[in-house]
């Protein structure tokens, strides 16, 4: 009798990594495998990694580590992602346990490395990185039931000086404007109402066909499709953010009340070190370009912080630049040196110990900035969909078009899950991360 194939899977890293693992599993699910909820029960491991920091990196080797014992009991183990790009062959030398490690822009041949590894392959690979080809598959295994994820560009052509993702992910490849519709059509009909279009570079897409679309008229197209109430997108890069963009979210509110725009840092010399390709002038003039919409925006950013020659002044800079452009969130991050990139020659590190000042000194300022901005929304109404239940609290979460958490309470519903509907909710108190609020649908 056959054995059950089974597989356990665990996803470290970005948005991208995440939607990757759902098409990952989805043609596990097409060659007859069963996810199973621990590594104990599965035949086969496999960790979708990320190498965009040090301590995301480290952590795959920790599990596979922790997990090197179950090789005896005949359990396979696959390397996916970034760290497999990244480290290569190298894995096998630490990790022998190991049968097979996968980059992402192999992934549209995973079905057949993992019949390599079913015949027995020892170390098996996909690591090339000259390829033209996205990873497409009508097979996808989402997670959410209301938001779906579309990939709509893979890999960067861009050369931050920090950054591995052009080491990992390969070279720019936009998908055909016509199977990006496609798919939006699809999840559409399928229940979906909710899309959220990715890239590591988004805004760079490009459709390779004829109409050759840009970005923003992608995103005006998508938002037009009968059934989806809401379009994310992200990450985008300040260089390829063009006034279109704006242009076209201010045109059909479908297209979410929220930008997410890294800025990285707030001094120009910095942003030259970094190869940012622009400056913070620049930078300023989409921030007003946002700022004078037809609505208001929600605007996100990311931060590195110690970068090799960041002086105070610098750093001053970049706190300056949170009090002119008041952002309603910001991921900030401890610059991390990465193998190939060319900030690993660079001089001038900063000690960790200053690295942490500075991120605190940041983390404080945004708080309270944060504080402000969410106070401002008290008394209005949002529109939410709804995500889900906390129990414990006897409240419902939403997630507003500008992308807060909005908890709020609601008439009993008699057991009728409200997740996936839309509904107004009046905010009536606010935190640094969240909002709480009170269903307006009734009266
Ligand atoms: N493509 C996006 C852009 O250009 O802004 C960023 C994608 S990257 C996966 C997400 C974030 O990780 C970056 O915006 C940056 O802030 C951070 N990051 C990337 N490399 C880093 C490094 N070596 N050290 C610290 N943070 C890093
Ligand atoms: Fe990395 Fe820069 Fe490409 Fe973003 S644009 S993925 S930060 S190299």
């Amino acid at each position: 009798m056959a054995t059950e194939k089974t597989f356990y899977l665990e996803t470290f890293g970005c948005q991208m990594n995440a939607h990757d693992s759902e098409k990952v599993i989805g043609t596990l699910h097409q060659q007859g495998y069963r996810q199973v909820e621990s590594e104990e029960d599965a035949g086969l491991i496999l960790y979708n990694t990320c190498s965009i920091r040090d301590k995301a990196e480290q952590k795959v080797f920790n599990r596979l580590n922790d997990y090197k014992k179950l090789h005896k009991q005949g359990k396979r183990f696959g390397v996916l992602g970034c760290v497999a790009q990244q480290e290569g062959e190298k894995i096998f030398d630490r990790a022998p346990h190991v049968s097979l490690v996968c980059g992402s822009a192999s992934y549209p041949k995973f079905g057949e490395l993992l019949v390599q590894i079913e015949n027995g392959g020892r170390h098996v690979t996909g690591l090339s990185l000259d390829t033209g080809e996205t990873f497409d598959t009508p097979f996808t295994r989402r997670d959410n039931p209301h938001r779906a994820y579309i990939t709509i560009i893979e890999g960067c052509d861009k050369s931050c000086a920090y950054c591995v993702v052009p080491f990992t992910r390969g070279p720019e490849r936009s998908r055909t404007a016509a199977s990006v519709m496609e798919e939006a059509r699809r999840l559409a009909a399928e229940g979906y109402s909710e899309i959220q279009l990715l890239g590591q570079n988004v805004n760079s897409y490009r459709d390779p066909s004829e109409t050759a679309w840009d970005f923003a008229t992608l995103l005006a197209r998508i938002a037009e499709v009968d059934g989806i109430r809401r379009v994310r997108y992200t990450t985008s890069h300040p260089r390829d953010f063009v006034k279109p963009i704006v242009d076209a979210m201010d045109a059909n509110p479908v297209l979410c009340d929220h930008v997410h725009l890294p800025v990285q840092s707030g001094s120009t010399r910095v942003l030259a070190a970094m190869d940012r390709l622009y400056t913070r002038d620049e930078y300023m003039r989409r921030i007003e370009w946002i700022k004078n919409a037809k609505r208001r925006y929600s605007l996100t950013t990311d931060i590195i912080i110690g970068f090799p020659g960041e002086t105070d002044h610098d750093f001053q800079q970049t706190l300056d630049l949170l009090d002119e452009v008041q952002y309603d969130s910001l991921f900030s991050f401890k610059y991390s040196p990465r193998p190939n990139t060319a900030a690993l020659q660079m001089e001038d590190r900063i000690p960790e110990d200053e690295k942490q000042r500075r991120l605190l000194t940041l983390q404080e300022k945004q708080r309270a900035i944060q504080i402000r901005r969410n106070a401002e929304l008290i008394g209005s109404i949002q529109e939410v969909l709804v995500e889900g239940r906390n129990q414990a609290l006897g409240q419902w979460i939403g997630r507003t078009s500008c992308n807060r958490t909005l908890n709020f309470s609601h008439p009993d519903t008699g057991g009728t899950d409200l997740s996936g509907t839309y509904l107004s909710v009046r905010v009536t108190r606010a935190g640094p991360n969240s909002l709480v609020g009170e269903s307006a649908c009734v009266v």
